[in-house]
């Protein structure tokens, strides 16, 4: 293993993982995450169970896909990282989930709009969805969802999982649970009929408002 300084990032992906594990986001090695680091990303590992894993297990990846650091295989899923963290440059950490509800939406092939507020504020539109690739088809899944992902820093991937990015690891967090608690939502109010999205110009107003007034005094009531 070579020397880096990236041990607290990696504690913080394995607490990460754990606290996925115990919402039912993750479930046994199904689900992954990278962190963005000035030579690439760090990646979980290839089918490391998450109360086992240790900082010794993480693989760090080149922009360009080598491996350049790890001793384990890297995520069977690393080829999507790769592929968003270089379409978006606004993203700092993604968060591979297969969480429950927004899998269900994406065993429909339906895209998520953006009807509530946090949806607009964290995640920054409508997320779509990707036609159905097998898992183990590596690189045409990854181009798939990099053609799919548009505005919003999410995902769906047809009949099986979701991915949600943020700047960092805690704001990835924050946008998968407000993803799936969208979904959720869809799926209920969906009973009385389709959701209505909040309109285009107020998507982009509250993404404005949340990343550049929230909390500070320029959106003092
Ligand atoms: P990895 O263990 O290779 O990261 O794969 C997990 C997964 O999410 C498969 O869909
Ligand atoms: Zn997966």
């Amino acid at each position: 293993m070579t020397q880096d300084n990236y041990e607290p990032i990696k504690a913080q992906i394995i607490e990460m993982c754990r606290r996925l594990e115990k919402m039912g986001y993750f479930i046994g090695t199904w689900g992954n995450i990278s962190v963005r680091v000035p030579k690439g990303f760090i990646v979980t590992p290839s089918r490391v169970p998450y109360d086992v894993i240790e900082t010794d297990d993480f693989v760090v990846v080149s922009s360009e896909g080598k491996v350049i650091a790890g001793h384990r295989l890297p995520s069977s899923e690393t080829e999507i990282h790769r592929a968003v963290l270089n379409k978006k440059n606004n993203l700092g950490a993604i968060i591979h989930s297969h969480s429950p509800y927004a899998t269900a939406v994406s065993c429909l092939h339906r895209r998520i709009p953006p009807f509530v507020e946090d949806m607009a504020q964290i995640i920054g539109g409508q997320v779509d969805c990707t036609r159905y690739v097998p898992a183990g088809q590596h690189k045409k899944i990854a181009d798939e969802v990099a053609q799919t992902i548009g505005e919003a820093n999410a995902v769906l991937l047809a009949n099986h999982g979701v991915l949600c990015g943020g700047r960092d690891l805690e704001e990835a967090f924050t946008a998968s649970q407000i993803l799936e608690k969208a979904a959720l939502m869809m799926l209920a109010a969906g009973t009385l009929g389709p959701v209505i999205s909040i309109p285009e110009e107020f998507v982009r107003s509250e993404r404005d408002r949340f990343l550049h007034k929230y909390g500070t005094v320029r959106d003092a009531p």
